[in-house]
């Protein structure tokens, strides 16, 4: 393996950071750091080479805070998946977030690891992440997954490449209508989380919208009243595990009916995946077994499995009856 070197700058300002990036010759010449938990294991891995590491951490205009904020749940990009486990206003407002975050990694891992970088992180795929393997994701013709190795991946993927999003907290977040706010040279913008996370194609071989001078600021989860939420996941073992597949849902009761009610799951494509049919065949209804096993089989109906995934239909499913269940008992 190449030995390379690269510079570490800690900027003073947000404007700093985002003019830096904007003057890179390429997105991965330049690249923020923040936990460094993903992206340094990405460097040592030799998949992505930067030139120069802006460290987040110590600037001003960016934070770890979370708070209430105009009806919104406020999380700072830089807040540790630690403290989204442990913190009082998240388990309060969104114990689906906190559950997520409490799963994910390790304990060790989760003080480091910050909100932003969990967004932003890149797919597991074992062929991603060996350097020596070209892929279409890293910029080759093809996917060596869709005839190879596959079991953890895709049962939906409406791109060339069929890695899963990796990210816990992301599942979370779409299910609660979360926007991620960003700044760039242009200024600040509001992202939906459906907007942000998308999936890779041929103009963009990425997971998300967020422009190359761009820094994530915070993430926004508006509060609805009487809204509750629940996150399950399936994992080969108990601890240091992503996803084998996994399930956010949310809704309020109104008049016994479930509404504003949310279906989304993890570990099954390249983005978090929202189950529109699902939430369909649950909005009006009331709680009930027959309902929500007419859901769960209505988000995986167009389920495509490879050679190696086909039980993940099984897993999705019942992750989605058992999540809805503990929203119905919250
Ligand atoms: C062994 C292991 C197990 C794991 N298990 C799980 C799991 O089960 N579930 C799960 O969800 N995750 C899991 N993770 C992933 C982990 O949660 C992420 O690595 C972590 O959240 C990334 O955050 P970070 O602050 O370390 O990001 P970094 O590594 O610093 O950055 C990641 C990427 O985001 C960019 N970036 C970071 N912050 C910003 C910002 N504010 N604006 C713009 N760009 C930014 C960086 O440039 C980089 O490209 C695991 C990781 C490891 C190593
Ligand atoms: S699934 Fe995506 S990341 Fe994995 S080999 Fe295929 S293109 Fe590359």
């Amino acid at each position: 393996m190449t030995m390379r070197t690269f510079a570490y700058a800690q900027p003073e300002s947000l404007a700093d950071v985002i003019a830096a990036l904007g003057a890179a010759p390429s997105r991965d010449a330049v690249r923020p750091l923040a936990g460094g938990t993903d992206l340094l294991t990405l460097m040592k891995g030799d998949i992505v080479a930067p030139d120069r590491l802006l460290d987040l951490k110590r600037l001003t205009g960016l934070d770890d805070t979370v708070e209430i904020r105009d009806n919104e749940l406020v999380l700072g990009a830089l807040t540790t998946l630690t403290a989204i486990e442990t913190g009082s206003l998240v388990g309060e407002h969104c114990p689906a977030l906190a559950k997520a975050a409490s799963l994910a990694a390790t304990p060790q891992l989760r003080n480091r690891a910050t909100l932003g970088g969990n967004l932003l992180q890149r797919p597991r795929c074992w062929y991603f992440r060996e350097h020596l393997i070209p892929c279409w994701l890293k910029g080759g013709d093809a996917c060596p997954a869709r005839e190879g190795e596959n079991g953890l991946h895709a049962l939906f993927a409406d791109s060339p490449c069929v890695a899963v999003h990796p990210s816990d907290l992301a599942t979370v977040l779409l299910a609660m209508d979360a926007t991620v706010t960003v700044r760039g040279d242009a200024g600040e913008r509001a992202i939906a989380a459906g907007d942000f996370f998308v999936q890779p194609d041929e103009g963009r071989r990425r997971e998300n919208t967020l422009g190359g001078d761009e820094v994530v600021l915070s993430v926004a989860i508006p509060l609805i009243p009487g809204r509750t939420s629940a996150y399950h996941k399936a994992m080969d073992r108990k601890a240091w595990a992503f996803a084998l597949v996994s399930a956010a849902c949310s809704f309020r009761l109104d008049g016994g009916v479930m509404r504003d009610v949310r279906v989304v799951l993890g570990g099954v494509a390249p983005i978090p995946w929202r189950s529109t049919a699902a939430e369909a065949a649950l909005d009006g209804e009331r709680p009930g077994a027959d309902v929500f096993a007419r859901a769960a089989a209505a988000a995986l109906a167009g389920a495509e499995p490879l050679r190696h995934n086909g039980y993940k239909v099984h897993l999705a499913r019942n992750l989605v009856i058992e999540a809805l269940e503990e929203v119905t008992r919250a």
